[in-house]
């Protein structure tokens, strides 16, 4: 029996954020364990606050009498998963810094009232050879959405409910009037047990090629390994180009590792969830799988936990914060296109998803695999030093040769005078297509529309009252901040010297659209970016119809390039290629390369051969040159070799120190005092330390607060530690400082995007 339970109470103060005493009362104490959120009253006036259990002291650390009894237990913790838990966010807080409640929320996420569990599948009533006859009948009567229903049930005869409306897109009055008329029939379970093997179907199980066959069989020898004790690596990474086959590995790794009572995690990046693949994991898990994605409710995410905690799941599918799933005993982690900058959490605690895996994986003894066409430099690194295993899938199962690229030199261009934002080669070959029905891409390598507006007098750009970036022009005349929302109206007169010329560059999706349309007038044209995708399911809309062959050009930014088949597609252009490279940031080649890469792995991937055409200004740029060879070693030797040489991630660590306050002065004043706390560690200490900035960050100034970052790189993890821990003990001792009022310091280690 614990008599008392230490506390840490839900509260945003850095001076609160440790541990408080409580007694249990005797009512409570079969109730408690670790991870439990339970209400206390807190401080002079015992107002009442929550907070969750993270220890049991054997004593008190005060006077008996002035130790006061825990309220209420508001959320049980029931087994062992949440003393794991609390361990990762101790871990989590630890290494990424910030306080022990921020980590706690992330890890257990709030457990809401759980409604009754209701499961919907759709089940098709009709025989193939009805089925098929109805799908004639359909297609001949342009009942578009019928058609797709019955060809989906045709491949999976019963599928789940929410996987129909919101991934295929189908109306459920749709559904309702088929179920009218005999075709399928809704079922509403409350008890989720449903047989695997009802769903599994006999015709798909494929025969696995020798190189996937051997990621398997590695992984899964690992796995036993770990089970019997033995020191493996247990992180494997599968480097395979796009339509290689990863998924299969995946799914023959999960299959057999749940086959045993464990449980799986499967991160995918939400962008690049296709519907395809959904159906391949219900294919074998039937409804022993579960999706999380952003659209969920609280509630709904908060069921889809309870599912897991209950074990009525073995498998979830979801972006990286469904590593905080509740399972009892995980056995395997996958993080496909584990390069994505979304595995990167961008609040407190910032963690990456791989880092996070690891520990959990460390946890459960279980197996993590990481799998991309165009790896992270940080997972090669590992993989080529043996921490990770590196597994190598080279050839398409399904065939399909790689594209034939072309870099177009846009200085080239401009020098014959072709003004155009198309290349010859392009124009050349996007006429071809349009001539023969074929579809097309065009990525367009920068987000939105853009285009700032300055003055062609003075040199006067337009920029946000609040925040230090320039205002970009939106159709129908209004200058947008994108940081922090500010609009105005376009100006006609530059206010600095009363000129007329002051005007915007245009280069965004929209224009380029716009000049498309003029110039073909015939071509169907569909764009995707930012503005044509805010409304919910608009992303999968666009998608499937132009997959649907509704249009001939599909115009778009990353969003088109990131996983989705489109096997009718014979030309991808990029238009200017180098736009990324320009940031001042020291992953931008890397970024470049991947990006270029993928998108050029778009084209081609049906029975005709594909053409690629790179346009760029810098056709000398190793990124461009690599991509456009697609030669990933000789790219990742060269960006390694300059890593190395100044000194970044992966070959040493660096932690970005990030001080923002509401007035200049504080800021500048905090940084100060921050970096005379690290000259001091700097100097004593024999490891290399290596101290940059304080500077103004990239952004300096967003919705009227000032930013600073200031870096420390170190070859070791843990100087960075010590460095952080020095920062925040600053900052706690500081607390009362009238010139550190307003000021705010958050920690960013090995950082993916630059502040
Ligand atoms: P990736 O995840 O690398 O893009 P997938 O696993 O999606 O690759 O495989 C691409 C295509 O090849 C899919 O249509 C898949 O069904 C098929 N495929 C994968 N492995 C095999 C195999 N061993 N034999 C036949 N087809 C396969
Ligand atoms: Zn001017
Ligand atoms: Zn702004």
């Amino acid at each position: 029996m614990h008599r008392y339970a230490e506390i840490i109470i839900d509260i945003s103060k850095g001076r609160l954020d440790h541990p408080f005493t409580y007694r249990i009362p005797s009512g409570l104490q079969d109730k408690l364990r670790l991870g439990s959120f339970v209400q206390v009253p807190f401080g002079r006036g015992n107002t009442p606050r929550k907070g969750y259990v993270v220890g049991f002291p054997g004593r008190a650390d005060m006077d008996e009498g002035r130790i006061k009894e825990i309220a209420a237990v508001l959320a049980a913790a029931e087994a062992d998963d949440e003393y794991k838990a609390v361990r990762l966010a101790a871990w989590m807080k630890r290494r990424y810094g910030g306080t022990m409640i921020t980590a706690l929320k992330t890890v257990l996420p709030a457990r809401k009232h759980v409604q009754p569990l209701q499961n919907k599948q759709v089940r098709l009533l009709l025989t193939k050879e009805e089925a098929l006859r109805q799908l004639a009948f359909c297609q001949k009567k342009h009942q578009v959405a019928r058609a797709r229903v019955l060809e989906s049930l045709l491949a999976v005869r019963e599928q789940p409910y929410s996987l129909i409306t919101g991934k295929l897109h189908i109306p459920s009055k749709t559904l309702l009037s088929m179920e009218k008329a005999g075709i399928l029939k809704v079922d509403v379970t409350t008890s989720l047990r449903n047989p695997v093997g009802e769903l599994t179907v006999g015709n798909d199980i494929l025969i696995l090629n020798d190189e996937q066959r051997t990621a398997v069989n590695g992984v899964l020898s690992d796995f036993t390994a770990l089970q019997e004790g033995r020191k493996v690596p247990f992180t494997s990474l599968i480097y395979g180009i796009t339509g290689s086959g990863k998924t299969q590995v995946y799914i023959s790794i999960i299959e057999r590792i749940v086959k045993q009572g464990r449980q799986a995690i499967m991160l995918i990046p939400e962008i690049s969830l296709t519907y395809q693949t959904l159906l391949r994991f219900y294919r074998h898990f039937g409804s022993r799988v579960s999706v999380m994605n952003s659209q969920l409710s609280e509630g709904e995410k908060s069921d889809q936990f309870e599912r897991a905690r209950r074990g009525e799941i073995d498998v979830i599918i979801g972006p990286r914060s469904s590593l905080f799933t509740p399972f009892q005993n995980i056995g395997v982690i996958v993080i496909d296109e584990e390069h994505e900058a979304s595995y990167k959490n961008e609040s407190m605690p910032k963690y990456h998803a791989r880092d996070v895996a690891r520990a959990i994986a460390s946890m459960h003894r279980a197996v993590l695999v990481l799998g991309s066409a165009t790896p992270s430099l940080d997972s090669y690194y590992h993989a080529k030093r043996g921490d990770y295993r590196l597994y190598t899938l080279t050839s398409r199962p399904t065939g399909g040769v790689p594209a034939h690229v072309v870099i177009a030199d846009m200085r080239e261009e401009l020098r014959r005078g072709n003004k155009s934002i198309l290349s010859r080669p392009l124009r050349e070959k996007l006429e071809d297509r349009l001539s023969r029905n074929e579809q097309s891409m065009l990525f367009l390598n920068r987000r939105g529309y853009s285009g700032f507006v300055s003055c062609r007098s003075c040199g006067h750009v337009m920029k946000c009252p609040h925040c230090d970036v320039a205002l970009s022009l939106h159709r129908g005349g209004r200058l947008v901040c994108h940081y922090c929302g500010y609009e105005q109206p376009a100006v006609r007169i530059c206010p600095e010297c009363g000129s007329r010329y002051i005007a915007g560059f245009r280069a965004g999706t929209e224009q380029i659209e716009e000049a498309l349309r003029k110039e073909y007038p015939k071509a169907r044209i569909l764009r995707m970016d930012a503005d044509t995708t805010t409304g919910k399911g608009s992303f999968e809309k666009i998608l499937s119809a132009f997959a649907n062959e509704e249009a001939d050009i599909l115009l778009g930014t990353q969003m088109i390039v990131k996983g989705h088949d489109f096997p009718k597609v014979t030309l991808m252009g990029i238009l200017l290629a180098d736009l990324s490279l320009y940031s001042n940031d020291y992953r931008a080649a890397e970024r470049t390369f991947q990006l270029l890469t993928q998108a050029a792995g778009r084209a081609g991937r049906g029975e005709r051969e594909g053409d690629v055409v790179i346009q760029t200004y810098e056709p000398e740029h190793y990124a461009v040159q690599y991509a456009a060879a697609q030669d990933y070693a000789g790219f990742y030797n060269e960006e390694l070799a300059y890593r190395k040489a100044l000194l970044y991630p992966p070959v040493h660590h660096m932690l970005a120190v990030q001080i923002s306050a509401k007035t200049d002065d504080h800021a500048q004043y905090l940084c100060g005092r921050i970096r005379e706390k690290l000259d001091h560690i700097a100097e004593n200490r024999a490891t290399g330390l290596l101290l940059i900035g304080p500077a103004p960050a990239r952004v300096s100034r967003i919705k009227d607060t000032y930013r600073y970052v200031l870096y420390i790189k170190s070859e070791k993890y843990a100087t960075l530690i010590d460095c952080k821990d020095a920062v925040e003990a600053l900052c706690l001792a500081a607390a009362e400082d009238k010139m550190c009022a307003d000021t705010m310091v958050q920690f960013d280690f090995d950082p993916v995007n630059p502040y």
